[in-house]
């Protein structure tokens, strides 16, 4: 069945919050593409925007660590968004236990998602729902940031934003508590939470409820003191927890680098405003000491 008679359409490849995600064949190129189905009309006009918001947000990020959007346009009420295919994405990798990841593989991995959030940065957008099945990997090996569903411009007027916005275990604290005024931050705190997926090959930290999800985080890297994060007490869902020290960072981490250790920690800063910028993550000499990045062409996939 043909869809604006240029798309054959093939299997549907799995179903997403707006709409049905399918694979299909462009007939002009031969290429095999995605296709996001998002339904439009009488609905909830919010679909409208949030498609309309993803279109100019992705025409805008043109970079090799974003998904190319190659087409949108309306059919039968819907609106098509035209994406190039990826053949998997990273959850799918960490997951996978006939896959072993090398340290130059997991450095490969992270700086090609923190170069993708770099340049969302640098043009003022933040993706707000970095986890890593929203990581797609192509046939190259390249990575690619996908799902803007949820971004939006954080230099726009109104800035407060709701805040359910992340998978929670990729939530940062000033999210849970009830931030209104967030910013790059919850990227960089999403990013490390894949950063230590990618260590550990399980999810670090699985919490059961927002407040379960900040246990485990105060679990991990202690309760915040008001001198580490002074602006901690003035959030709107703020509430005081029971003191937990800090174990070492190592201990959570035994098989990781002096220099792994290094950036993790400075991405799992409390403070949002002392937490490290991804440009200068990617700056971080985690990413020119030994062993280098893995090439993605030599990066393990699943079978
Ligand atoms: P959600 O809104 O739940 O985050 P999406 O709407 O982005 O999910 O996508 C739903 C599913 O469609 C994904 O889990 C993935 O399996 C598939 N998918 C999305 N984009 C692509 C793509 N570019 N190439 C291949 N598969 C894709």
């Amino acid at each position: 069945k043909k869809v604006a008679d240029r798309y054959l359409k093939r299997e549907v490849l799995g179903e997403g919050t707006y709409g049905v995600v399918y694979k299909a064949i462009d007939t002009q190129t031969g290429q095999t593409v995605a296709i996001k189905k998002i339904r439009l009309g009488k609905q909830k006009e919010g679909v409208n925007f949030t498609a309309l918001r993803e279109i100019k947000l992705l025409k805008e990020l043109n970079d090799p660590n974003i998904i190319e959007l190659s087409d949108a346009f309306p059919h039968k009420g819907n609106l098509h968004l035209v994406f190039e295919f990826m053949e998997t994405d990273l959850e799918a990798v960490i997951r996978d236990r006939n896959i072993v990841l090398s340290p130059g593989d997991t450095k490969s991995y992270l700086q090609m998602t923190l170069k993708g959030l770099a340049i969302c940065h640098k043009k003022w957008v933040l993706h707000r729902d970095m986890k890593p099945n929203n990581l797609l990997i192509g046939s190259n090996g390249q990575l690619k940031l996908a799902d803007f569903g949820l971004a939006r411009l954080f230099g726009s007027p109104d800035r407060r934003f709701t805040h359910q916005v992340f998978a929670r275990w990729y939530r940062a604290p000033e999210l849970l508590f009830g931030t209104k005024q967030y910013g790059p931050g919850v990227d960089v705190w999403a990013a490390a939470c894949i950063f230590a997926e990618l260590l550990l090959r399980r999810p670090f930290l699985q919490g059961s409820s927002d407040i379960d999800q900040l246990g485990k985080i105060f679990a991990a890297f202690g309760t915040p003191s008001s001198s580490q994060w002074p602006d901690m007490v003035y959030l709107p869902d703020y509430v005081e927890y029971q003191y937990v020290p800090a174990p070492p960072l190592r201990s959570l981490f035994p098989m990781a680098s002096d220099d792994a250790l290094d950036l993790l920690s400075k991405m799992f800063t409390y403070d949002p405003k002392a937490r490290i910028s991804v440009q200068q993550a990617l700056e971080h000499r985690y990413f020119c000491s030994a062993p280098l990045p893995t090439e993605p062409d030599k990066l393990p996939r699943p079978a």
